[in-house]
């Protein structure tokens, strides 16, 4: 049912898409005191943003590329967003195995002297030679050189989630689950339908900001009914999740023979990550899933590398997603560049600008959104100024060190362990304290969902973090999906069905 009873609300800036670029720009916008509204699809992060490596890198291997720009902007904003969230980005070590045959030893020193050089770098160390010890190594006897250097890695959905909080708390309104269906130019604004499960309802935008990651070209043809200035390519990814084939804390960077890399990173203390894949994707990018191919592809690197020898079975999760990439015409997929281009569009000097953003990466969504704000500029003279670098995402605030944090919540809390506390540490940062209220024990936390999921957390979630569904709260979350059986799930759906009621009643 439609209600455009009451006259559209009107802001500064609308923008399509909770994905990290959407709800990066949401979040400069509003903190430069800009009226801004975020409307995402589906959850926060449910599509490229929680389908990615995990990683705030600087891209090694796009120096191949010569994407010095990109790889320059990317490597200084590891540290400043290990700065800005230490709680849910952490540095790592990776590791290369020296392929001679494949890439010779000058050419990896030259790009790693430059992954070293190109960025500012206080925090993360350097690059180094190695030599494997061939009985401690957990790869191949055969491969007894490599070289080391720094990135880091992160959780990507939270990512996204802490940025969409701190927006709201500076006077953003975030809705997800809502759909925008249309806009149209309406006397110097624009006009936008979205709808949701109660219906729908419009508001107007002096600028509307696409940001909808694979389906900003179709958001352009079939929503606005205009002509898109770029095209996209749909590249899908995939990763498989296994028990860890290795010990420690170091990532892997594999090369492949077919001048691709592949990377092993240790996920969640049990596991090892292993991905990615590059291939030309045709579909709905709603449903992108993991093909045979792919998976004997990184079963195959990680066999060519690792002592331990995986199979189809070892196999506890996989994950994919499609790069929205700006098309450059290249051939292969892995060349296609993995910069962002934004195009800022004006049918009329009179008509409000739409702003697109095609590509674009993780670690460089910071810059993305201060880069839109300087095109922005003219519309909005009296915009203040940029103020994201040094700004402490939600949780970030007075966190000295994780183990400190967590060490503090254990005696905090009775029966917390140590494993939850770190869980809860990494997730939530000193918001920790605002998930346990004044809990002081785990028999005070509520309804027990099993692998130290209570009810506290759960109405947290659904209460400051958008969580509607088991979904949100297993996968994008936290990662507690590894551990959930169908029958647990279910358990939290009913609860989650109850809680919501429970809400909606109290609103009433
Ligand atoms: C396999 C893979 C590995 C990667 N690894 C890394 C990495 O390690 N490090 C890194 O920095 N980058 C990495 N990336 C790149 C990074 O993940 C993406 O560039 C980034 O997540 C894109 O974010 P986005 O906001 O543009 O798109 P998305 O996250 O897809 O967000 C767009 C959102 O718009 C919403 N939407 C679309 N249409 C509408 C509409 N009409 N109304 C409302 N909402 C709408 C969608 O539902 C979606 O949630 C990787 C990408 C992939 C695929």
């Amino acid at each position: 049912m439609k209600d455009f009873a009451s006259s559209p609300i009107s802001y500064d800036i609308v923008v399509i898409g909770g994905g990290i670029n959407g709800v990066g720009i949401a979040n400069d916008a509003v903190g430069r005191g800009l009226s801004v509204f975020l409307c995402e699809k589906d959850d926060l992060a449910s599509h490229t943003s929680s389908a990615s490596s995990k990683l705030i890198h600087g891209g090694l291997r796009y120096l191949e590329h010569k994407e010095f720009r990109l790889v320059r902007e990317a490597l200084a904003e590891r540290e400043v967003l290990l700065n800005k969230a230490p709680h849910i980005i952490r540095p790592m070590r990776f590791i290369m195995p020296h392929q001679p045959h494949l890439r010779p030893a000058w050419l990896i020193r030259t790009g790693l002297f430059l992954y070293d050089h190109l960025g500012k770098r206080e925090k993360l160390e350097g690059s180094k030679l190695i030599n494997f010890n061939v009985d401690s190594s957990p790869l191949k006897v055969e491969i007894t050189r490599g070289f080391e250097y720094s990135d880091c890695a992160v959780d990507d959905a939270r990512l996204v989630v802490l940025n969409a909080m701190q927006a709201r708390e500076k006077g953003a309104k975030i809705v997800t689950h809502t759909r925008c269906t249309s806009a149209q130019h309406e006397n110097g604004e624009w006009l936008v339908d979205v709808e949701n499960e109660q219906g729908a309802y419009q508001i107007k935008a002096k600028v509307l900001v696409n940001a909808a990651g694979p389906w900003v070209a179709q958001f352009i043809q079939q929503d606005l009914r205009l002509k898109s200035p770029y095209g996209i390519r749909l590249i899908q990814g995939s990763h498989i999740v296994v028990p860890k084939i290795y010990e420690g804390d170091k990532a892997f960077i594999m090369q492949n023979d077919d001048q691709r890399i592949v990377f092993a990173i240790p996920y969640l203390d049990e596991y090892t990550l292993i991905g990615t894949t590059d291939r030309e994707y045709v579909g709905d990018p709603n449903h992108v899933e993991i093909t045979d191919q792919e998976i004997d592809y990184l079963i195959n690197v990680s066999n060519d590398h690792f002592k331990t020898q995986l199979s189809r079975a070892d196999i506890r999760w996989t994950y994919s997603g499609v790069r929205p990439l700006c098309d450059d015409e290249s051939d292969n997929p892995s060349a296609v560049t993995r910069d962002y281009t934004l195009s800022l569009s004006q049918e009329k000097p009179e008509d409000a600008p739409l702003l697109s953003v095609f590509g674009g990466k993780l670690t460089t969504y910071r810059k993305l959104a201060e880069s839109v704000m300087l095109q922005l500029k003219a519309f909005f003279p009296e915009m203040q100024v940029s103020w994201t670098r040094a700004a402490l995402l939600p949780g970030a605030e007075h966190f000295i060190s994780a183990d400190a944090l967590a060490q503090e919540v254990v005696q905090k809390v009775q029966g917390v362990s140590a494993v939850l506390a770190i869980r809860w540490v990494h997730a939530y940062g000193t918001r920790v304290w605002q998930v346990l209220k004044d809990k002081t024990s785990t028999d005070e936390l509520g309804q027990y969902f099993g692998h130290d999921l209570f009810a506290q957390e759960v109405d947290y979630l659904v209460d400051q973090e958008w969580a509607i569904n088991s979904a949100d709260i297993l996968w994008r979350r936290s990662k507690l999906g590894l551990k959930f059986t169908p029958s647990e799930i279910q358990i939290l759906d009913e609860y989650l069905i109850w809680l919501h009621q429970q809400r909606a009643q109290s609103a009433a």
